[in-house]
């Protein structure tokens, strides 16, 4: 009888998970598993934000029961626990008397402290890890070069590897016939309550799982043909349709890149190829260009002057500056629109998050670390290397080969929201305001939002409005 442990971790799906698949086939039995980390779920950043607010808590909560009713579909079960994987994990190892856990590598820091701590405790048993790959659409080794020689600057990466490598097939979803141990204690899923969020903290965008993501994909493809308009509206920043809203369910591995791909690929086949099919590739490509930065770099993306390895210029140190920024009331209403987005959906644009992003660094002044973190809190679809990949981009300390890339916030606001329709959905206090003050905060006493409107007064003067 040989029986092993599959280990989901970041890859909450059935399709195309390399670990599952394996794992099925070369057992007799197998274990799936979930942990809910507990420093993970119940844990603080460094600067005290929670690490997983209560958007992407429930996500995953979400993810999880799917996963779960999936496989009970397949006549098998999904452990759940609470606590730290390496112990949960090589208790129920030892209990069942397994062979190997199968599960894939991560490779930020704190995620490799975790699968590194199961691979000592599972050696005093005899027994291993068994690592896979499934985050990316390239696999390391399939570069053309040495990871550590990854190009720094995107347009290289891609041209490196978009033409000449292949992007593998992914596993199709055959019935696996899944046997499992029949004494398997399942355990309970937590609910949001249990890691102190309420419902109401959790405002819905998209249900996290599986299911939801597969059709998801299967909307902005073949249900609505959106795909086929993706490079003229992807800057959009109202409503769900500019983009395709794959962010959250790649993040938690409800998604496989690869199906997307070859999704596009048949759709392009089927239907039409345009410059908007390959553009969505082109964004996936940043996806997989940030985790070989993380891979390349280490835990540079971590630190206050990146990738880049410079010296980082003098942040001001104003608390009161970065509070008003994270609870949306600069002043400015094209970045406190967005912040009050974020703050009730846990998802902003990439529009957005570049602004407010630049906004943070560049007029503020402050430390870009406390921007990120407070995404890494927030945002349902965080992942490491993205978020500190991307924040590293606009603080300048990252891959960007421009130097000091500003974001003119005012040129930018009417650029995106020209009738400023964003503005007035989240805030709707200034629905009657003449567009001239809502683009113009600067605006002399007497005329401006903040004499007229009640509106927070501008918190930093910005030269060149
Ligand atoms: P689409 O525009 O439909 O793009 C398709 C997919 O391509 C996305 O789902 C995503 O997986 C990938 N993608 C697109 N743009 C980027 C990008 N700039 N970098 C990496 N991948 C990209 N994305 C995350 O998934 N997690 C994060 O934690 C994250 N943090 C960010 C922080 C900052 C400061 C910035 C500027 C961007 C960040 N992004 C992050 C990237 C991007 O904003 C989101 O991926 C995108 O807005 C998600 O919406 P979508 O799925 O509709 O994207």
């Amino acid at each position: 009888m040989k029986r092993s442990i599959v280990w989901f971790r970041n890859d909450l799906r059935l399709h195309d998970n390399e670990a599952f698949n394996d794992a099925v086939k070369q057992n007799d039995q197998i274990i799936p598993v979930y942990v809910f980390d507990e420093r993970v779920f119940r844990g603080k950043t460094k600067l005290g934000f929670p690490k997983t607010g209560a958007f992407r808590c429930r996500f995953i909560i979400e993810s999880v029961e799917n996963l779960r009713l999936k496989l009970r579909k397949q006549n098998a079960e999904l452990v759940v626990a609470v606590g730290n994987p390496e112990d949960i994990i090589s208790s129920l190892a030892r209990k069942h008397k397994t062979s190997y856990v199968y599960c894939n590598r991560e490779r930020t820091q704190e995620e490799v402290n975790v699968q590194d701590a199961l691979e000592n405790n599972l050696w005093q048993i005899g027994q291993e890890v068994r690592y896979y790959r499934g985050k990316m659409l390239y696999y390391t080794a399939d570069l053309p070069f040495p990871v550590s020689h990854t190009p720094d600057t995107f347009t290289q990466f891609r041209k490196e590897v978009e033409k000449f490598i292949p992007i593998r097939k992914p596993l199709k979803a055959e019935d696996l016939e899944i046997r499992i141990p029949k004494e398997l204690d399942a355990g309970d899923i937590p609910r949001l309550e249990d890691f102190g969020w309420k419902k109401e903290d959790a405002g819905i965008l998209m249900h996290g799982g599986e299911t939801e993501a597969l059709r998801q994909l299967n909307y902005y493809l073949w249900e609505t043909d959106l795909i086929a308009d993706y490079k003229e509206t992807r800057n959009g920043l109202l409503g769900r349709d500019y983009s395709s809203k794959f962010s959250a369910y790649l993040s938690q591995g409800c998604l496989s890149p690869k199906q997307v791909f070859y999704e596009v690929k048949a759709y392009e086949k089927d239907r039409q190829k345009n410059k908007s099919t390959y553009w969505l590739i082109f964004e996936l490509l940043w996806r997989d260009f940030f985790r070989f930065m993380a891979k390349k770099h280490g835990n540079k993306i971590f630190r206050p002057e990146g990738t880049k390895d410079e010296a980082v210029p003098e942040y001001v140190e104003k608390p009161e500056l970065f509070e008003k920024w994270k609870e949306a009331r600069t002043g400015i209403p094209f970045i406190d629109a967005n912040m009050r987005e974020l703050n009730t959906t846990g998802f902003m644009s990439n529009r957005g998050r570049q602004n407010v992003a630049s906004f943070l660094v560049k007029d503020l002044k402050l430390n870009w670390l406390l921007g990120a973190e407070y995404f890494e809190s927030q945002l349902v679809d965080y992942d490491p290397c993205s978020n500190y990949g991307n924040w590293n981009y606009v603080a300048g300390v990252g891959s960007d080969p421009r130097e000091d890339r500003y974001f003119n916030i005012a040129s930018q606001a009417k650029r995106y929201d020209p009738d400023a329709a964003y503005i007035k959905h989240w805030i709707p206090e200034l629905k009657d305001a003449p567009h001239e003050l809502i683009f113009n905060p600067f605006a002399q006493s007497g005329k401006s939002l903040h004499h007229q409107y009640n509106y927070p007064p501008p918190c930093v003067h910005i030269k060149n409005w």
